[in-house]
């Protein structure tokens, strides 16, 4: 292309390559769902549908970017843990993010017919944020975070609902019932008041939803081989709702982190 005397412009560009070898984890979240979900007549506490939409259209980013090593998501969130050594587009952290939630809302969108029968009535979007974990360690505590955080609004929102759906509380009247109460007690009143064992409520409800690169067996002699990043783009892309605070899940996908 040829040089034009506006090219200086270029000059006011910000550097944003992201540190190398540290674990990058983009985070996208809905602008505005508490909204949304009354719009669109979400069931609550949990709307399957719409938690199903959100794994496809993670699974549509994991497809793109074979970097991504692992994603987790509940509600309207959705983390994008990378491997380390990640080099696409130089590790700007505003293409990654910029591509990561523009695929992923237009994923959403494209998806939505699939899930649900009610047309889109208003246009979602989802923010994004880059967040450099330095090794293993916080990278956890960040997953855990979010995954103890999927628990616990789950627990406040499966009590908080069955208190106006089955006992007919007011939202307000529910909110003061609860105000205060530690988990025993919400498990409790489940239980006691309402005859659910907060234990058999589904995974995905309780521990979110976890897309991973895996081989096809597991089991396979091969288990704690190093993959090349060839044969990573390979894997299949799974689906569970397990704990990913348990070492067993960090110890039995050793591939996960290098
Ligand atoms: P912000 O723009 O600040 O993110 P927000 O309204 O999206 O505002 P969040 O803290 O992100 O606030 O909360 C998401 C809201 O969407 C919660 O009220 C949550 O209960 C609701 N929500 C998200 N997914 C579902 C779902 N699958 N079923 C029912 N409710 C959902
Ligand atoms: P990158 O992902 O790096 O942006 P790119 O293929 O999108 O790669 P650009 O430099 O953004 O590259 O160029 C956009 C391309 O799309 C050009 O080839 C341009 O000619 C083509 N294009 C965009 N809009 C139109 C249009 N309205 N009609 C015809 N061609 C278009
Ligand atoms: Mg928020
Ligand atoms: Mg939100
Ligand atoms: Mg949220
Ligand atoms: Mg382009």
């Amino acid at each position: 292309m040829a040089n034009s005397r506006f090219e200086y412009v270029k000059q006011y560009e910000r550097m944003d390559r992201l540190l190398p070898e540290t674990y990058i984890v983009i985070r996208i979240d809905g602008k505005g769902f508490h909204k949304f979900t009354k719009k669109h007549e979400f069931e609550k506490p949990n709307d399957l549908r719409c938690l199903s939409l959100m794994n496809a259209a993670a699974r549509v980013v994991m497809s793109e970017f074979t970097d991504i090593v692992l994603a987790y998501g509940d509600s309207d969130e959705y983390s994008f843990v990378w491997s380390k050594s990640t080099e696409l587009y130089e590790r700007r952290e505003n293409k990654l993010v910029s591509h990561v939630c523009s695929l992923f809302t237009s994923a959403f969108v494209f998806n939505w017919p699939q899930y649900f029968e009610i047309p889109l009535l208003s246009l979602p979007s989802f923010d994004g944020r880059a967040v450099l974990y330095p090794n293993l360690s916080v990278l956890r505590d960040y997953l855990n975070w979010r995954q103890v955080d999927c628990h616990i609004n789950n627990l406040y929102n499966t009590t908080f609902w069955a208190l106006i759906q089955k006992g007919g509380l007011t939202n307000t009247k529910a909110e003061e019932y609860l105000k205060g109460t530690i988990s025993s007690q919400k498990h409790e009143i489940l239980f006691s008041q309402f005859h659910i064992n907060y234990n058999n409520e589904r995974e995905i409800y309780k521990k979110g939803s976890i897309w991973v690169r895996e081989p096809e067996d597991v089991s396979a002699p091969s288990k704690n081989q190093k993959y090349s990043t060839k044969q990573k783009r390979k894997m299949g892309l799974r689906l569970l709702h397990v704990s990913i605070i348990d070492n067993e899940f960090w110890n039995s996908r050793p591939y996960l982190t290098i």
